[in-house]
């Protein structure tokens, strides 16, 4: 794939440097894509958008009930340090960039981020339409020694969950508190206040630790406890 000067994931054709286009370096990546966020909970990196953006979340967010009711993205660290926002606008930005889907592909090849063999979509934000979502294919095609996770709440993307390449999962997760998982996703998130939440972070200083449960594919239904 790397050799090609183009490919398709079955919709828009990417450009690729490869042998014959000129590698491109990790830091000119770097500067195409601005930054990895590196969530402390996660054993690996992340990319993080605005949360302002998100198309349904922004709806949810109004909603009492919801689960972006009250969105971390939007207090804590993102509020006291507006800069973080300033650079997921630019992150945001980039995306419009034709050589962002190789510029992520390098970065996340990069030994620095493969070697934790997880990488998350998106620590903040969503994916914003379907041109963002295919790029997002693209780039975990690029890099298939890393397995990506994207929690969603656009529920379009279920039209295109048979394009969606194998290392990548992506769960629908439901909108409102204690709303059962909908069993027409293979994959899903909610959000419990009964008790019973299936994710073991808060019982391991909040980290993921050696879980990797949001990452399988056999595991249908991830359920977080409501902080
Ligand atoms: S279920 Fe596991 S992988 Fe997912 S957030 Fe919780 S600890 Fe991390």
């Amino acid at each position: 794939m790397h050799c090609g000067h183009w490919f398709r994931v079955r919709g828009p054709v990417y450009r690729v440097y490869g042998c014959g286009g000129g590698l491109m370096l990790i830091k000119d990546a770097n500067k195409i894509i601005v930054s990895l966020s590196k969530p402390e909970k996660m054993p690996g990196f992340a990319y993080g958008i605005p949360a302002a953006e998100c198309k349904t979340g922004s709806k949810l967010r109004l909603i009492p009930g919801s689960v972006c009711h009250g969105c971390y993205a939007f207090t804590g660290n993102y509020k006291r340090f507006p800069v973080i926002v300033q650079v997921q606008y630019k992150r945001l930005e980039s995306i419009q960039n034709p050589l962002w889907v190789e510029a992520m592909a390098t970065v996340i090849n990069s030994e620095r981020v493969s070697q934790h063999k997880v990488f998350r979509w998106h620590d903040a934000g969503d994916v914003q339409d379907l041109d963002h979502l295919n790029k997002i294919f693209a780039v975990c095609k690029l890099t298939p020694s890393v397995n990506h996770w994207m929690p969603t709440r656009e529920a379009w993307i279920k039209d295109h969950l048979s394009r969606c390449p194998d290392n990548l999962i992506i769960r629908l997760s439901m909108t409102m508190i204690d709303q059962p998982a909908a069993g027409s996703w293979s994959n899903t998130s909610t959000v419990v206040t009964d008790g019973a939440a299936t994710c073991p972070a808060p019982n391991q200083g909040g980290k993921c630790q050696d879980c990797r449960a949001c990452w399988s594919k056999d595991i249908k239904n991830i359920s977080y406890g409501k902080h």
